[in-house]
């Protein structure tokens, strides 16, 4: 992968993002993107409290980064396991 894809790292944590498939049904138009799956991650931990509070369902969401678009938005998620399959093996060492 590209030179300034392989130390992006999320804004809430510094943790390293992983590359993750975009699931066929979605409709985001890429491959793949990247996700924060770290479980200490603040913006996902703020999610969950956050998603209770406004919508009062069990669900929160985690950091994603779409490097087609270059955009960052969040990721939704209802449990601490979901989506996790998804990340692409092999990418994590280097
Ligand atoms: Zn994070």
């Amino acid at each position: 992968m590209p030179d300034d894809e392989k130390d992006l790292t999320c804004p809430h944590c510094d943790g390293r993002l992983s590359k993750w498939k975009t699931p066929l049904a979605s409709t985001w138009g890429t491959e793949y993107q990247y996700v924060c799956f770290n479980d200490e991650c603040p913006y996902y931990v703020r999610g969950w409290k956050w998603m209770r509070e406004k919508y009062n369902v069990r669900a929160s969401y985690r950091f994603r980064y779409d490097p087609t678009t270059g955009e960052k938005g969040p990721l939704p998620v209802w449990s601490p396991d979901a989506m996790k399959d998804k990340t692409i093996e092999g990418d994590e060492e280097e």
